[in-house]
């Protein structure tokens, strides 16, 4: 079975909007193991929205609509399909009634236009909209089946969940599941880790393995494909384990953890506390920290000690270490955590100095020059790091060092 997704909208080809409704829709859809082999996006115009109708019919059993369900002019999604499988378009009688009442139920006189929502295609079904006033529409037609849905996306997604995903299992039966556990990594580079596991990433078929970078850290997607939820984590479970065999320590959590939720959990199960001192990252750290709900239960204050006053004044750092080592160095790095620690009575501090670039960098401290200072129960350890990238990759990336370490 083939799915494809149509985002329906000029916003989304002038750059206004994100097409975050296709990324929805096809990760949803991978839940119930309908394939999406297709994304198409076209702006409110008659013509080209038939040519990608007729593109889609072409290759796909299931073609999903958002967008262009609402009471305006460029609105056409439900007239441009009636014309494509040349049925007609009439008022439905409760429908219309089920409009009036939600506007009256809201306080609000409906506008002549509104009645274009009531509008259904021929042997086409309603698909209820309880969060606004355009409701979709599924209608079959030469074994093809469109589904109409609104484009604001908590409208959208609501009725793919409500109305949707029943029809699909009832007209598809039951398909193939898909299901995947994301391994998360830092502390090594895209391709450093693709060279450790390279036969497994060749080997796989089922499950698939699928390596991808955002800033800072690394992930690997094992994707399975059964008939069942069960049969499917059981293919991932020996690929999943051969994969936390080779990369050990690098692997820091699984699908939802992010580094701040990993350090977190660590924090509360030993009952301890932590703060921080930044320079370069300006807070990035406490925001990331603070991410994470519950995170009052850990995190007690940061300093944001720019300047070299502020370091001295709030943290301790002595004039000596300033003139004899500067802002960005190891002693500083050691001093502010300490001072940290200590102001704060916390069980942890972290610090990070270091030069964001795009100016500032000498030969011997180069822009991503970075200082990251933990100071602890058991005393204080510093790591140098030398990151690439701009600014904001560089305070990023400054900020995952920090909490990996
Ligand atoms: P309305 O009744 O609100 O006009 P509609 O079905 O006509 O709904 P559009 O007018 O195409 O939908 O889009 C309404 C809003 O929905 C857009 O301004 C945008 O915020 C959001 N939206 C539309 N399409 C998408 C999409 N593909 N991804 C994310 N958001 C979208
Ligand atoms: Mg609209």
């Amino acid at each position: 079975m083939r799915a494809e997704i149509i985002g329906v909208g000029t916003e989304l080809l002038l750059g206004q909007i994100a097409n975050t409704n296709a990324q929805y829709l096809s990760s949803e859809l991978a839940l119930e193991g309908v394939g999406v082999y297709y994304h198409q996006v076209v702006g409110d115009n008659k013509e080209r929205l038939h040519s990608v109708l007729s593109l889609a019919k072409s290759r796909s059993d299931m073609v999903l609509l958002t967008g262009g369900l609402g009471p305006t002019e460029d609105d056409l999604t439900r007239e441009v399909l009636a014309e494509f499988i040349k049925r007609p378009l009439a008022i439905d009688a409760g429908q219309l009634l089920a409009l009036e009442s939600y506007f009256v139920s809201r306080g609000r006189t409906m506008t002549e236009n509104n009645r274009k929502q009531a509008m259904l295609i021929e042997g086409a079904s309603f698909l209820p909209n309880p969060r606004g006033t355009a409701p979709g529409m599924y209608v079959e037609s030469e074994g093809v089946h469109y589904f109409l849905m609104p484009g604001p996306p908590t409208e959208m997604r609501g009725m793919y969940q409500e109305q949707i995903v029943p029809r699909i299992r009832a007209i598809f039966g039951s398909q193939n599941t898909i299901r995947s556990k994301v391994l998360r990594i830092v502390g090594i580079g895209e391709s450093a880790m693709e060279a450790m596991i390279q036969d497994i990433l060749h080997a796989q078929e089922n499950p698939t393995v699928a390596p991808y970078a955002s800033e800072g850290e690394v992930s690997l997607r094992i994707t399975a494909k059964a008939e069942s939820e069960q049969q499917a984590f059981d293919l991932i479970a020996p690929v999943e384990a051969r994969l936390k065999e080779r990369l050990g320590n690098h692997i820091y959590g699984v699908d939802q953890a992010t580094l701040s939720s990993v350090v977190g959990d660590l924090l509360v199960q030993a009952g301890q506390t932590l703060s921080v001192a930044e320079s370069c990252t300006g807070g990035m750290l406490g925001v990331y920290l603070t991410d994470i709900p519950g995170s009052s239960r850990y995190f007690t204050n940061g300093f944001i000690t720019y300047s070299n006053e502020a370091k001295q004044k709030h943290l301790g750092v002595t004039s000596e270490v300033l003139a004899n080592f500067g802002a960005v160095s190891e002693e500083c790095a050691k001093a502010m955590a300490e001072g940290a620690r200590r102001s704060s009575e916390s069980d942890w501090a972290v610090s990070i100095t270091g030069i964001a670039g795009p100016g500032g960098g000498t030969t011997d401290k180069p822009v991503g020059l970075v200082y990251v200072g933990v100071a602890g129960p058991g005393g204080t350890s510093v790591r140098e790091l030398r990151h690439r990238g701009d600014r904001n990759q560089i305070r990023i990336r400054s900020v995952k060092s920090a909490l990996s370490l």
